[in-house]
Order: C-alpha cells, then structure tokens, then sequence
C-alpha cells in the first residue's frame, strides 16, 4: 500500500480524540497534505465513472457526539460503490444474526480481486467473504422482502437511516453500470449453480446494482461510519440502525476484508475496519471514537482511493485511532523508573 508515513509521530492510543478544534485542525491539514498528490488511476469499466473529476478530494470525520470536521469537496455526491456491501451485510446480520450469516456467505479475504470468478470455483461455489462482489450479490439475495421492490425499499432506507438522510440513487451510473455489469451477472449465475442464491439472480444483481449507485457524499460516509462507530445509534439523528453486536460483526469483515486483496496492507498501515468503493470513496471506523468518509476517484491497483487512503492513514497516526495501540510502552518505562 503506497501511504505516506512522513516524519510523522504516532500519538498514543488514548481512547479519547483530542478536543475539537485539533481535530478540525487536523482534518485540515490531512487534506493539505495529500491535495497535490495525483497518483493513481480513475475507473472506467463502469463507463460513467470515468467522467470523475481526478482532482476532487474531501476528507470528513464525524465523532461518536455527532460533531462534524469537513475539508475540502465534502458536499459533491458521488456513488457509493462498494462501501454499500459494508451496510447491507450490517442489515443482514441484523435480521439473520452472527452464525447464519457466518455459515452462509463466509468472513474470510478470498486474497483475489473484487470481482473475481475463479475464487468462487475454488471454494467449491462457497462466496467466502461478504465484500467482494460474489459475497456481496449474495448478500444482497438474503436480505428480506419478498419482492425484489420490498428488497430495495429495505436496502434504501436501511443505508439511508445510516447517513441520517434520504440516499437517492445515481440513475445515470445505475444505467451504465446496469449495461455493462455482464461479469457480475456470471457471478450471480455461477452462485445460483452452486445453489447458493435461491432467488432469480439477474433480479438480485438488479438490487445490488441499484445499492451501489446510491449518491453519498464524504460527509455522508462519516456519519454512516460513526453510526457504526457508535455501537449502531446514529450520533446525529439519534436512530438506532442495527445493534450492537452486528456492529461489532461488520467492524471485524471490515478490519479482514475492508480493501480486497490489500487489506492486510491496509491494517498494517491503518489499524481500522475501513471499505473502499469504485469511485473513490473510502469509509473508515474507530471505533468508539469517530467514522472517517473520504472521497477522491483516482485508485490504486486493486482499486482503492489513494489520497483517501493516504489521508486516512495520516488522521489514524495523528489522532491515535489504531486499535492496536497500547499504553505498553509508557508502563515498561514508568516501571523501570520506579525501580
Ligand atoms: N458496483 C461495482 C461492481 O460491482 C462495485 C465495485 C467496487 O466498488 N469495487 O463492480
């Protein structure tokens, strides 16, 4: 992962963050920093994406007291992408609980591309992990209705009660991602041979198309990540999304799985659950303390923000969000003061 570790001091871990101002202060300067950086690349398979503008860039954290830090383009809205399998897995395990959804759709990194085939082959149909696209079509498939409208309406409002406002979909990037989405309907198809989708599977890969066009902006994602950030109470709103333990459930894919097959890099660096999207949102959760929503279109090559996450790396050393940090090192040197 190309993060940016500059001359900058790891703050310990302190279970609080700092008082508003320093971390207005450090939003700020996290997209200072990274504003210029241009590296990375735009996607364009879904062809719409590719009309993104490689210079927008906002960085968002929104605290578990509801207290917002924006910079940057923080209100443009642009598709949420994949960070919605993060949210519609919460809403599952919601109405299904911690072992169906386990057993079901798995919460293992498959180590291969977002959207690759060969990975639901060699684990005998079993999609593996609910944030790649096999895992993610799947499901979708499982949340309740029984229609595929029902389905949605669930979806829409579910994401939506997690942003604290009505989310309305992109029809624009729906109908050119809808034209071109030939390998996720193979997918799909290859899932139902497997008898792993019982409903019809183009109709399933019609919700998820619908989930992943849904407008969001960097700030939207804040709040959706303190929601989740927040043992499931929306900080802003008030509203209890899902509980508790599905939080906790969805922290953990996310911490395994969050960035496909970099994640590993991703935790190394970061020490965060955290989700990336296709057009260059990035959403990430301390939790307890705040959700971190960037936004910037140019990715890397497994198709991660790359200001996003460069920025995100450096809110997690200077605000003392990784959730490995201990207080270790200060106890051994007060220890061996004492003696
Ligand atoms: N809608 C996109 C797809 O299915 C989401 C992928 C992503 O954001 N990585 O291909």
């Amino acid at each position: 992962m190309e993060v940016d570790s500059r001359d900058v001091e790891q703050r310990a871990y302190t279970g609080l963050l700092p008082e508003w101002s320093e971390v207005e202060s450090l939003v700020e300067a996290a997209h200072r920093r990274y504003e210029a950086d241009a590296s990375g690349v735009v996607a364009d398979y879904i062809p719409v994406l590719a009309q993104a503008n490689p210079d927008w860039f906002a960085v968002s954290v929104v605290e578990t007291n509801g207290e917002a830090h924006c910079a940057g383009d923080a209100d443009v809205e642009f598709s949420i992408q994949s960070i919605s399998k993060a949210f519609v897995y919460a809403l599952v395990c919601e109405a299904y609980g911690h072992d169906v959804v386990a057993d079901r759709i798995g919460v293992n990194n498959t180590g291969l591309p977002f959207n690759s085939v060969i990975a639901i082959e060699l684990n005998d149909g079993h999609p593996m992990n609910p944030m790649v696209n096999a895992g993610a079509i799947a499901t979708t498939a499982l949340i309740p209705g029984l229609t595929p409208d029902e389905q949605w309406e669930h979806i829409a409002s579910g994401l939506s009660a997690f942003a604290g406002r009505p989310l309305q979909v992109d029809e624009t990037v729906y109908r050119s991602e809808a034209e071109t989405n030939h390998r996720n309907r193979a997918i799909a198809r290859l899932l139902e041979s497997y008898g792993r989708i019982a409903l019809d599977p183009l109709e399933v890969v019609d919700v998820y198309t619908r989930q992943c066009s849904l407008r969001v902006t960097a700030k939207d994602l804040a709040v959706m990540g303190a929601t989740l950030a927040d043992g499931g109470v929306n900080p802003v709103t008030g509203e209890r999304v899902v509980s508790a333990g599905v939080c906790r459930d969805t922290l953990a894919i996310l911490a395994a799985n969050g960035a496909y097959e970099r994640s590993g890099e991703w935790l190394f660096e970061i020490g965060l659950p955290g989700k990336s999207g296709v057009a260059g949102g990035l959403i990430t959760v301390a939790p307890g303390k705040a959700g971190i929503g960037t936004f910037s279109p140019p990715l890397d090559v497994a198709g991660n923000s790359v200001r996003g996450q460069r920025a995100t790396a450096y809110l997690s050393r200077v605000l003392g969000l990784n959730i490995f940090a201990s207080h270790a090192h200060t106890l051994a040197a007060r220890g061996r003061g004492q003696a």
